[in-house]
């Protein structure tokens, strides 16, 4: 009989990406297709449904191939029921994903945050190495966070565990953040808040720099600051030293074993994880400091989907 396979799916909000896995966590085949957004997003089940039984029919397998699906979206979940609480992305308020995705594909479907099954992958296949304690932050346009205590996501009682993106680091006076607060984390260490950090900057500078000439972007930061600019330095030396504060006192509470910095803004390297790592070790309690490890997500833009085939193993399989 064939190897039969687990389903991740990683449900952003512009793509959704999707792949087929092997149940020790190995890719088979993956695509993706776009998120559509009409209507409140009332066809993006009926989408990705329709893209599995596509997909199987272009390998030429059938369905009895498939174990069960674990899916991550992006807004706190429900973890028993399923149910999406709220994302602004897609336009669903208590959305019953679980029981929507199920009735479409008639396969169990287990659901999560879109930072925790990054979190999950990259515990499993990637930085995280088996790991069993970890956090993990994803830098993009916001600030995502997955905390994994023995091995098990820490989801709280609403959904909202781990939300280290919304930890507020400027507690007067801080820029606008889109949960509805002020000071977030997010609006500093994600690629927005260092391209806002940037251009606050500039309008005060006098002095030259790359930054004026092009425009502006958390990688052209981190481009300048390698070679250098002095400006981009200091940019780069506030978003670090928050993203340091922040993850010291959230591992403080946690003691993890290994602290995963991913995202678009990662791609920056060692700079980044250097100067948060240097920031992380001045503010956290010495003995959390010495048992915890901070290194570059592994994965890319597949931890998603190996997270969402994790979930789906560990709900169904084991
Ligand atoms: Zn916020």
């Amino acid at each position: 009989m064939a190897e039969k396979w687990l389903v991740g799916v990683d449900l952003g909000g512009t793509t959704v990406k999707m792949a087929f896995l092997t149940t020790d966590g190995d890719i088979v085949h993956k695509w993706e297709i776009d998120t559509d957004l009409s209507n409140k997003g009332e066809n993006i089940v009926k989408h990705i449904a329709q893209s599995l039984e596509d997909t199987l029919r272009r390998l030429g397998e059938s369905k009895d191939r498939l174990l069960a699906i674990g899916i991550g979206a992006p807004g706190p979940v429900h973890k028993e029921t399923g149910m999406l609480y709220e994302t602004v992305n897609l336009g669903w308020k208590n959305y019953p994903l679980k029981e929507r995705l199920e009735q479409e594909t008639a396969l169990p479907v287990a659901v999560d945050n879109d930072a925790n099954i990054a979190a999950l992958g990259e515990m499993w296949k990637g930085a995280g190495n088996g790991a069993r304690d970890l956090i993990c932050v994803t830098l993009g346009t916001g600030v995502g966070g997955g905390v994994i205590a023995n091995g098990q996501i820490v989801h709280g009682v609403n959904g909202a565990g781990g939300e280290i993106g919304h930890m507020t680091m400027i507690p007067k006076g801080g820029a606008p953040c889109n949960c509805g607060k002020t000071g977030c984390l997010e609006t500093i260490a994600s690629a927005t808040g260092i391209v806002r950090i940037a251009k606050e900057k500039l309008s005060r500078w006098n002095k030259p720099t790359l930054l004026r000439s092009e425009t502006v972007t958390a990688k052209a930061v981190f481009d300048a600051a390698k070679a250098n600019d002095e400006l981009a330095l200091e940019v780069v030396d506030e978003a670090t030293f928050y993203l340091g504060l922040a993850l010291a006192n959230a591992a403080n509470v946690s003691n993890p074993e290994k602290i995963v910095i991913g995202g678009g803004v990662s791609k920056a390297g060692d700079i980044l994880v250097e100067r948060v790592n240097a920031y992380f070790r001045r503010f956290a309690f010495p003995r959390v400091a010495e048992g915890a490890t901070m290194v570059l997500a592994t994965l890319g833009n597949d931890a998603g989907v190996i997270g969402g085939a994790w979930l789906a193993k560990t709900s169904f399989c084991v």
